[in-house]
Parts: C-alpha cells; sequence; structure tokens
C-alpha cells in the first residue's frame, strides 16, 4: 500500500473526549471513527487488524477441531423463548418486528442458534463430539458503552460451542478451548491471567476470564503472589485471620448509643467497637416469580458485600436493596441500626417474612455487636449461630489486597482492575435440556447433550494490545497482528534517486511475503516519522542520504534503535524479525 492513496486520517491532538488510551490512540493512529454511542466505524487500518487477529482465531480453532459455521446475526424469537432468555435478558438485547408483526431480536451471543441445529441433526453418540464455531457480529444494548471499541453495542466475537455425550467429554472439550485460548493470546502478544469467575446470566458451572491487566477494565481480579490463584473479585475468597472472641454474654444485651448511625460510628462511641466485631446488616428486596420478600444480608463490620456473589446465592431470583421507607416499615428502624437479633419475629408480626444469608466469615463468632431495631440502639455480646437464625451461609464479601491467599500458605493478594478479552463456560446441558437437544447414548438411552461455550471479543484484542503496547509517541503493535509488517519511508519524494530504491524496496520486500506500507507522501521526513511511530509499525526502513553509499536505516519501533543495513541485506533481515515468533 502506498500511503499517500491509503486512507489513515490521523489526528495531531489527542481526542478531548476520550479516557482510555487505546481510545486516543485508535482515533488519533486513524483507526476508528465513531458513528453513534458504542457504534463503531473500523477504518483501513484497524480492518486489516481484526483480519490478523480473526486468521489466528481460525487457525486455533480448527488446530482443535473445530469447524467453522456462519449463523444469522438475527434470531426469531421462539427460541429464545425456549430458552427463557428472551425474558433474562432484558434491556441488554435489541428486539425488533419484522413486517407481519413477528418478534426478532439480534444476537448477543448464540448458544439458542447453534442448540437449535444440535437437536435437529445430532441424533446419536457417535456423532460427539462436535466443536463448532463462528465469527459473528453480536449486538448488545449495554447501560454504558464506554472507553472507545472496549464496550460497544456491536462487536465482532469468535464464539465457539462444544457438543459431548458427558462431563468427561465436556471436561475434554473445556481444556482443548482453554489451551486455544492461551495460544491465541500469546500468538496475539497479550499477557493475561486466568481467572475462576461467576458464570452469571449464561448459566452452567465451572467458568474461566481471561483477564488482561489495566486500568482499562471494568473487571476487578485477585491474584496471588505466591501461587497460581487468581480469581474475578465476584468470585474470589481468602483466608482470614482466626479472631479471638473471648467468652461473651450468656445473652445479647442492648444498650444505647445515640448518634451512632455508621459501622465507623461505633468504632468511636464509648470505648469503642471494632469493626471486625461488628456484624453489619443490609436489607434487600428479592423478587421471584414476580413475589417481592425482604431479605437481610450480614456481614462482617469491616467487610464489603459483593453484589455478584449474593446473586450467584439467590438461584436466579433478582435483588435490589430496599428503600429507606421499606426499611423502617419492616424493622420499625433506619439503617445504622438495624439487626438480625430478633428481626424476623418483629417483620412476622406485621405479616411479613424475612430470609437471612450470613456471610460465611460470621460463622461461629461471638461476643459480636449489632442494631436492635430501634434507633439510637444497639446490641452487644451477639453469638451469631446461637442468636439469629441464618437460613443460608454463603461466601459474600470482597476480597481485599493484602489478605492471604486461600490457596497456598503464605501467599498474599493482591486486587487489580482488568479486562475481560475471553470466557470460556462449561454449560453442561441448560440449553440442550430446556430446548430438547438429546441423543442416543450407546444403550440407546436418550440424554441430553453436554455442552460449552467459549468466547473471545475481536475488538477487544485490538485495544487489549493496545493498552499494553503502547509509548508516548503512539502504538507499538506486536508483529503478529500489525497492519503491516514494514514500512519503508522515503525521506524526500522529490529525490529521483531516493524514489527509486523506494519503489524497489517496496516491490521486493512484498516479493518476500511481507505487508508493506509505503510512505510515498510529499511531507517532511521529521512528520513522516511522528506518524509511523503512531500508527506503531514494528519496523520501519528509512530511506535517505546513506543510499549513495547503498546503505538504509532499520528502525525497531518497540526498543526505538535504530542500525544502518546494506540495502541488499534488508529484505532477509526485516523478513527474520517480521515472521519471528508468529
Ligand atoms: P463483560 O463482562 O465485559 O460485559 P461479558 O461477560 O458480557 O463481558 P461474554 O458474554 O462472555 O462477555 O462475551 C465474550 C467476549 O466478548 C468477552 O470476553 C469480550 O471479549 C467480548 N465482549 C463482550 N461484551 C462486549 C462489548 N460490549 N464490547 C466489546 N466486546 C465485548
Ligand atoms: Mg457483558
Amino acid at each position: 500500500m502506498r500511503w499517500s492513496q491509503y486512507f489513515i486520517p490521523t489526528l495531531r491532538e489527542d481526542p478531548a473526549d476520550a479516557e482510555v488510551v487505546s481510545h486516543k490512540l485508535l482515533l488519533r493512529a486513524g483507526l476508528v471513527r465513531q458513528l453513534g454511542a458504542g457504534i463503531y466505524s473500523l477504518l483501513p487500518l484497524a480492518q486489516r487488524i481484526q483480519l490478523r487477529i480473526m486468521q489466528i482465531l481460525r487457525e486455533e480453532m480448527n488446530r482443535i477441531g473445530g469447524q467453522e459455521f456462519y449463523l444469522p446475526a438475527i434470531n426469531p424469537r421462539e427460541i429464545w423463548d425456549e430458552s427463557g432468555r428472551w425474558a433474562v435478558m432484558g434491556d441488554n438485547m435489541f428486539r425488533l418486528k419484522d413486517r407481519k408483526g413477528a418478534d426478532l431480536c439480534l444476537g448477543m451471543t448464540h448458544e439458542e442458534v447453534f442448540t437449535s441445529i444440535a437437536r435437529n441433526d445430532l441424533r446419536s453418540y457417535k456423532q460427539l463430539p462436535q466443536v463448532w464455531y463462528q465469527i459473528q457480529v453480536k449486538f448488545r444494548d449495554e447501560a454504558r458503552p464506554k472507553s472507545g471499541v472496549l464496550r460497544v453495542r456491536q462487536f465482532i466475537m469468535k464464539d465457539a460451542y462444544s457438543f459431548d455425550i458427558d462431563y468427561a467429554g465436556l471436561d475434554k472439550s473445556f481444556e482443548d478451548q482453554r489451551e486455544a485460548y492461551k495460544r491465541i493470546f500469546d500468538r496475539c502478544g497479550l499477557k493475561y491471567v486466568i481467572v475462576e469467575a461467576s458464570s452469571g446470566a449464561m448459566g452452567g458451572s465451572a467458568s474461566n476470564e481471561f483477564m488482561v491487566k489495566t486500568d482499562a477494565g471494568e473487571d476487578m481480579i485477585a491474584t496471588c503472589s505466591g501461587c497460581g490463584y487468581a480469581a474475578n473479585l465476584e468470585k474470589a475468597t481468602s483466608r482470614l485471620q482466626d479472631l479471638d472472641d473471648g467468652i461473651g454474654l450468656n445473652f445479647p444485651a442492648e444498650f444505647p448509643t445515640p448518634g451512632v448511625r455508621t459501622i465507623e460510628d461505633l468504632t468511636k462511641f464509648g470505648s469503642g467497637t471494632p469493626a471486625d466485631r461488628q456484624i453489619k446488616t443490609l436489607v434487600y428486596i428479592v423478587t421471584r416469580g414476580g413475589e417481592a420478600k425482604p431479605l437481610l444480608v450480614l456481614l462482617r463490620g469491616d467487610h464489603q458485600l459483593h453484589e455478584t456473589k449474593l446473586s450467584d446465592n439467590l438461584a436466579g431470583a433478582e435483588a435490589r436493596a430496599a428503600t429507606a421507607e421499606e426499611i423502617y416499615s419492616l424493622l420499625g428502624a433506619n439503617a445504622g441500626s438495624l439487626g438480625a437479633v430478633g428481626a424476623k419475629q418483629k417483620a412476622r408480626a406485621s405479616g411479613k417474612e424475612i430470609y437471612i444469608i450470613a456471610d460465611s466469615a460470621l460463622r461461629g463468632r461471638r461476643n459480636m455487636t449489632t442494631g436492635a431495631n430501634t434507633d439510637d440502639y444497639h446490641i452487644r455480646g451477639v453469638e451469631v449461630e446461637r442468636d439469629i437464625k441464618v437460613d443460608q451461609w454463603a461466601d459474600l464479601r470482597t476480597v481485599t489486597s493484602g489478605e492471604a491467599c486461600p490457596n497456598c500458605k503464605s501467599g498474599v493478594l493482591g486486587v487489580f482492575k482488568a479486562l475481560e478479552v475471553g470466557h470460556i463456560f462449561k454449560l453442561g446441558t441448560k440449553y440442550s435440556e430446556s430446548m430438547g437437544a438429546t441423543v442416543l447414548t450407546q444403550d440407546g438411552k436418550e440424554v441430553p447433550i453436554v455442552m460449552g461455550s467459549y468466547g473471545i471479543g475481536v475488538e477487544r484484542i485490538m485495544a487489549s494490545a493496545i493498552e499494553l503496547h503502547h509509548d508516548a509517541d503512539g502504538i507499538i503493535w506486536p508483529n503478529s497482528i500489525a497492519p503491516f509488517d514494514v514500512i519503508v519511508t522515503v525521506t524526500n519524494m522529490k529525490d529521483e534517486m531516493l524514489r527509486e530504491h523506494g519503489e524497489k524496496l517496496y516491490k521486493d520486500l512484498q516479493r518476500a511475503g511481507l505487508e508493506v506500507l509505503l510512505d510515498d507522501r510529499d511531507e517532511r521526513a521529521g512528520v513522516k516519522f511522528k506518524d509511523a511511530d503512531l500508527i506503531g509499525i514494528p519496523y520501519r526502513i528509512t530511506i535517505g542520504k546513506k543510499i549513495g553509499d547503498r546503505v538504509v536505516e532499520l528502525f525497531d519501533r518497540r526498543t526505538r534503535t535504530s542500525e544502518d543495513v546494506k540495502i541488499a541485506d534488508v529484505v532477509s533481515l526485516v523478513q527474520k524479525l517480521a515472521l519471528a515468533g508468529l
């Protein structure tokens, strides 16, 4: 490609509305343009990058026996009703009607369509396992599209699905995908952490996310300094230090606490009650099958609730924080004086049934303090399992940096911001059961197919490569996904000798199988160097004054070092460098 005719609308200044680095550089380097909220056009440079990423995805899916499909992005409502997700997906789903008034949606993911094919055409264990995938556009009406192409409403996903006769088969398919994902991210030049994750709306059991540590991410992960433990904060646990509760009281005792409204207030009130000796009481309203019920969530005073952990423990019911009025009418006190001791009886008096879920860190604790459900009063000497009727124990708290690893003896957990680039799930039989995808076993028994689902966002790979690989001058593409392998910069197009050598080198490099951009623009050398740095081509060959000695300069964008190379040697040298590690 010749830069003079190629569309690379670079910008001199950082765009004002872009916050994360990848968003800024995608705009500045002329890779994308925004069309609407969470809707972007990919310009020619970006399209070249995306195609290279997709090629890597194809190669690695094919290597594990994946078969490429291409399914419709527009789906009839019926299959989404069958799986139950027409209702579950809520506002995130783009819905439309056709001319006959029939409901359709734009696919957010393709479990339903793939399962509908499987149920019609897979009949016997002999046909399994199958690994099916596609590279297809997905639509999600995200609540907060942001950060350039990191969270958009239309994006390209490689989604794969495995179909096995049993769970042992699924374990193998899952492992194959896990290995393929590692190779994909390694080849794309991304440093990543594999974490345990909550399975959320997709349903299913085991799930791993591939996370890139970056402040541009919206997830939080905990990783151990000592062993390989890593988990999304929505799933992470830690080992807590044992606390000495002393003997405690024979029964809980109420005491006045005028003006105390928060855990913090109580740590300073009177002789002070440390936060880890307090019980935090949160009130939620849980809706299941249209029926709303109050829920008390109990945590240690110094711990924070993780809402995903809570919803993962509510078997699909929706939970929301109760309003101040709802709290008062339920317990007769305001937030700040709430507690679970006697709460069930109190609510029952007004005809309400409270459910109590408590964090495991409260198990076995004695001598604790909590609100008395009367404003300005608390109760001390609470022995949790003696004085509170807990309906369900669960891991609900948010792990924080510095806590001990749950997996090894000496490791300490660090908590980091991270960006999810890929997600692999063991779905089990959720979709095959709800949609009736069964096969016959060897003994002629009809069983639901055991499924897995595996997704990677193509734009997210492109943008996270920028997050990880850039400097003050611009992007530094990993060789494998760079839009061009090498750029040939002719310092002065008016000089015939330089121009002719540039043209010849351009052709020679192409003949050697390289993707080459020839900067043949009528610009000053300084401008060309700056632009080349900005768009991040891994190698630049500069044709300048030394051409008289048949010497050119080879510049490495990553190390920012240059060396003089004989023009006769430069093609094979660049070929070797550019193709290394692909
Ligand atoms: P997130 O938690 O970031 O919303 P998700 O859990 O909804 O992601 P999946 O449904 O597992 O994502 O989709 C698989 C992959 O698709 C993700 O790992 C990510 O790379 C990509 N992806 C998901 N949502 C978006 C989006 N709105 N914009 C761009 N890429 C996305
Ligand atoms: Mg999402």
